[in-house]
């Protein structure tokens, strides 16, 4: 597929998802101030035609994505770039000779929750990848398996696990690094200099098979390094399957994942079932305006263990599917020595899994989620709803959106801009706004969502020739 139809066609279904979120929020805004009965009325009137235009204009969009078998094509251009990615991996990941491969090293243990630690762990596999060394983990001790990593996931390496020798921290001159053979990496928020291959920069010999069939490059290619991060062991694959059937878990399905306990008002605002719940709703009313969908499934995952009864006693025309509660085989307990570690595997992989995603991207189980997800489906950019943020890597380089449309506004708070000018974005306020900073001259501000497009950033790194297509 052409990247300027695709781009165009892309194009046009964000416009008219951030005119209905204009629309929506102007009307509610409206409602709130109308005084006038007849004017309540017409406002009431005019939200249920709307609902009517956006369903089949939702519709439409998802028939053009799927006309030509044009959507098989896209499902099977990423599997064929993303197991290129794979097998560029295991290629790097795999030197003939350990002893004369140059190697980061990383050690698993940063002081956070399993989703940050990952991340950790992408960061240090897209380090070696960008200057071609292979990726050394320090895992022993882990809190979450004090075997390490291979307790559950395959081993990065199979010939390449020892980093012994003198090791060069990261910051040293350019010269130096590019001569050391070890390079020990800090956390990502203590890297200095930063280079520009941080997230969410994309390999630039992928970028324009990428920009054919996908809407957010940058994740797709999170999606695939943690997917070679994540391959699971047998043990963990028995442990998957197994889940999956007891829970019966099967498609049509929603992923929602509920972040409340250490998070609420230290990083992240309270929202309850209902808000999550109307997202819910929206998508499987769309869904059976064009199909029969047979159980209005959910899959719930949450580290409040209040929420699953909740669920189910308000809402029970829905099926909740959820690993909590089911019972682990005594004798696989001790593999893990804290236990917490087999529940949010299982629920990343089952969210990772579903058609679509509610969550708040606040948090990094649920950004883990629908980065993996990316790599099953053709293009999942738009199977979300996050109730807070826009995606983002932790520790990523500036995400600058550009400028498509001049805007001009005598508003003090909203910004004005020229085309081709950069906004590194905030956030998105989901009314037809987002937040962010015209990098011409500094200013923050609001500016209309529509006006804008992702600027990708597509960067040299070593394009892997040895492994072929
Ligand atoms: P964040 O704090 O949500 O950004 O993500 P982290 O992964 O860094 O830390 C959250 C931790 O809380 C996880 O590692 C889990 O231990 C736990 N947790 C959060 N959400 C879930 C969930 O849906 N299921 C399970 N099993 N654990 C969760």
């Amino acid at each position: 597929l052409s990247v300027q139809r695709e781009t165009a066609r892309r194009k046009t279904e964000n416009t008219a998802r951030e005119l209905w979120y204009y629309i929506n929020n102007k009307l509610k805004e409206m409602g709130r101030v109308a005084s006038n009965p007849a004017l309540v009325q017409m406002i009431d009137k005019m939200k249920n035609d709307l609902h009517g235009y956006q369903t089949v204009l939702t519709d439409d969009f998802y028939a053009l994505r799927h006309v030509d078998k044009d959507e098989e094509w896209r499902i099977a251009e990423s599997r064929r770039l993303g197991d290129l990615v794979q097998r560029r991996l295991e290629f790097l990941q795999n030197p003939s000779d350990c002893n004369q491969a140059k190697l980061v090293v990383c050690d698993l243990q940063k002081g956070c929750g399993f989703g940050c630690q990952l991340h950790h762990v992408t960061y240090c596999l897209l380090v070696g990848y960008a200057m071609q060394r292979t990726l050394v983990l320090k895992s022993k001790g882990w809190r979450y398996a004090s075997k390490g990593w291979d307790t559950v996931f395959q081993p990065l390496s199979k010939t390449c696990t020892d980093a012994s020798g003198s090791m060069m921290h990261w910051g040293a001159s350019r010269g130096q690094m590019e001569s050391a053979r070890i390079i020990q990496l800090p956390i990502v928020d203590s890297l200095h200099p930063r280079p520009e291959f941080m997230p969410q920069a994309v390999p630039k010999d992928l970028a324009p098979r990428l920009a054919a069939f996908h809407g957010d490059p940058g994740v797709w290619w999170l999606g695939q390094l943690i997917r070679y991060l994540m391959r699971p062991n047998q043990f963990l694959t028995e442990e998957i399957n197994s889940a999956g059937e007891k829970m019966q878990f099967q498609k049509p399905i929603v992923g929602v994942h509920i972040r409340r306990t250490d998070k609420i008002a230290v990083e992240a605002a309270f929202h309850s079932l209902e808000e999550y719940m109307v997202q819910v709703d929206a998508y499987y009313n769309q869904r059976e305006h064009h199909e029969d969908i047979d159980k209005r499934r959910v899959y719930l995952a949450t580290d409040d263990p209040s929420v699953l009864k909740e669920a189910r006693e308000k809402y029970p025309g829905y099926m909740f599917i959820s690993d909590n509660g089911i019972s682990k085989s005594a004798s696989l307990g001790s593999r893990y020595s804290d236990s917490s570690l087999r529940g949010i595997i299982l629920d990343i992989h089952f969210l990772s899994q579903s058609d679509f995603l509610v969550c708040t991207f606040s948090s990094q189980v649920c950004r883990v989620a629908y980065e993996l997800m990316q790599t099953i489906h053709g293009d999942a950019s738009t199977y979300f709803r996050s109730l807070d943020d826009v995606f983002y890597f932790g520790g990523q380089n500036a995400h600058n959106m550009r400028a498509v449309e001049k805007h001009s506004s005598p508003n003090h708070d909203v910004l004005s801009f020229e085309v081709g000018d950069l906004l590194g974005i905030a956030g998105n306020h989901w009314d037809g706004f987002s937040k962010g900073t015209l990098r011409r001259t500094g200013k923050t501000g609001l500016y209309p969502s529509y006006k804008v497009v992702n600027d990708v950033v597509a960067v040299d790194m070593p394009t892997y020739p040895e492994v072929k297509e």
